[in-house]
């Protein structure tokens, strides 16, 4: 009769050369722990059905091991983005320059002089490396490198506007993607919200009412991810800025995605630029480091002196301080725009810049190579809470298959996954942010999920 003494023992398991490979493989304890829970498995099936067979070695370390691959699969992988979405913020924002992979690499393999002045051989602060050349670029006086842009309008407001008024029009109370609301930030970082004016129109003189009582600041959100169209109405920043300054109040813009260069010459709509904020008087303005900008995850704040000096002593901004490899990638980014090679340089800006004919010819190799598909028009898009509804034309290889979202499910589960769209029952790839580099991937991938 079988009993549960039949079952083979961890150390005659440990016996095998498989067990021996595992080991080299997954390292010792985690093999050990593997080994001992498949062991528990089978017992318990033993005790709950005593006629079902004992595993044999080779079965137990073959479980083993798919319990191995399972708990050491990374869960963070590439993919392959063929959307045209060209800032998908569910697949990671912007794709970084060689040069700013290149300076997040040094930083992280090595030790540098993040807070170390090499002159005077002793503390320095984190603060310069970004910030020497976000001035140059900008003309800004000082600049302040964060975590994110959400962190950058927290700090931001908690450090200049804590207890105090501070005034925004009804149309910029805004949510941006992953629940980060205007208001409620606001209200986190303690400053009292005014709103003033109403949500499709806001005058001149909503804000100067609003400016009877003392404030701290009025404050500009963009409005990143939608568009108010119709009957609108808002002054332009220079005019809310002009105002502000003779009540004596500061203003804030929190731009958001923070163009450095003109989308209009890519043929999206113009998206307001950093410099357009700092010329109309703005005296602090934030962006993220990773949406038009091109560059890694960060929240880049700029603006006077004094006001920026105050924002870096504020006890939160220890608590949302950029990391070394942030701050070497966001200069080495923004030393892109400085040299006038960002076009040629930044992923996201090549994508953008990438002509019809250039899409065209991807698409038609692509369908060559596949030996099946349409050429058809299409959009692509920035995404990434910038530029809503914008697209620019684009042309896209398009796929009739039998079943769209189960080959949308095939796709995904190639490797490196590969994500794409459906309109009208149609698999569509649009080549304009498949990266280079990716190209043989995508269409071995494509192929595999053609014939699977
Ligand atoms: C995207 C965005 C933010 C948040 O920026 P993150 O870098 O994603 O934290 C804040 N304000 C506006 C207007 C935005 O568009």
């Amino acid at each position: 009769m079988t009993t549960l003494r039949n079952l083979p023992s961890v150390d005659e398991i440990l016996q095998t050369q498989t067990a021996s490979d595992l080991i080299s493989r997954f390292g010792r304890p985690l093999t050990l722990t593997a080994i001992r829970e498949t062991l528990d498995e089978a017992r318990a099936r033993f005790k709950t059905d005593p006629k079902t067979d004992l595993p044999s070695i080779e079965r137990i370390l073959s479980s083993a091991e798919s319990h191995l691959s399972a708990w050491t699969k990374p869960t963070l992988v590439p993919v392959i983005n063929a959307t045209g979405v060209i800032l998908h913020t569910n697949l990671g924002r912007a794709p970084l320059s060689d040069a700013t992979i290149r300076a997040m690499e040094f930083t992280a393999r090595g030790y540098s002089n993040l807070e170390y002045d090499l002159e005077k051989g002793s503390r320095g602060s984190r603060l310069i490396h970004a910030e020497s050349i976000l001035q140059r670029l900008t003309g800004a006086e000082a600049a302040v490198v964060v975590n994110n842009n959400a962190s950058a309008v927290l700090l931001v407001l908690s450090a200049l506007a804590n207890k105090k008024r501070v005034i925004i029009s009804r149309s910029q109370l805004v949510e941006i993607g992953g629940g980060f609301r205007v208001p409620d930030v606001m209200k986190q970082s303690g400053a009292k919200l005014v709103e003033v004016g109403a949500t499709n129109k806001v005058r001149l003189s909503d804000y100067e009412s609003a400016l009877e009582e003392p404030a701290a600041l009025i404050m500009r959100a963009h409005r990143s991810n939608f568009k108010i169209v119709g009957f609108t109405e808002e002054p332009e920043l220079k005019e809310i800025v002009d105002m502000a300054h003779n009540a004596g109040v500061f203003v804030v813009d929190d731009l958001g995605s923070g163009a450095l260069v003109d989308t209009a010459k890519y043929g999206f709509a113009h998206e307001p630029t950093v410099q357009e904020s700092l010329a109309a008087g703005a005296d602090v303005v934030c962006f993220s480091g990773d949406k038009l900008l091109g560059g890694p995850q960060a929240g880049i704040i700029i603006g006077k002196r004094g006001l920026i000096e105050k924002i870096k002593k504020h006890p939160l901004a220890r608590a949302v301080r950029a990391d070394k490899t942030c701050l070497a990638g966001v200069a080495a980014t923004l030393l892109h725009y400085l040299k006038d090679d960002a076009e040629q340089e930044i992923p996201i800006l090549r994508m953008m810049s990438m002509s019809l004919d250039q899409t065209r010819g991807r698409a038609e190799a692509w369908q060559v190579e596949l030996g099946q598909g349409e050429i058809v028009k299409g959009e692509s898009t920035v995404g990434g809470g910038s530029l809503p509804n914008e697209s620019i034309p684009t042309v896209l290889l398009s796929l009739s298959v039998k079943s769209p979202d189960k080959f949308l499910k095939k796709l995904r589960g190639q490797n490196p996954p590969i994500i794409a769209r459906t309109e009208n029952d149609k698999i569509l790839l649009d080549p304009r942010t498949v990266l280079p580099e990716q190209e043989i991937a995508t269409l071995e991938g494509i192929k595999r999920a053609l014939t699977s």
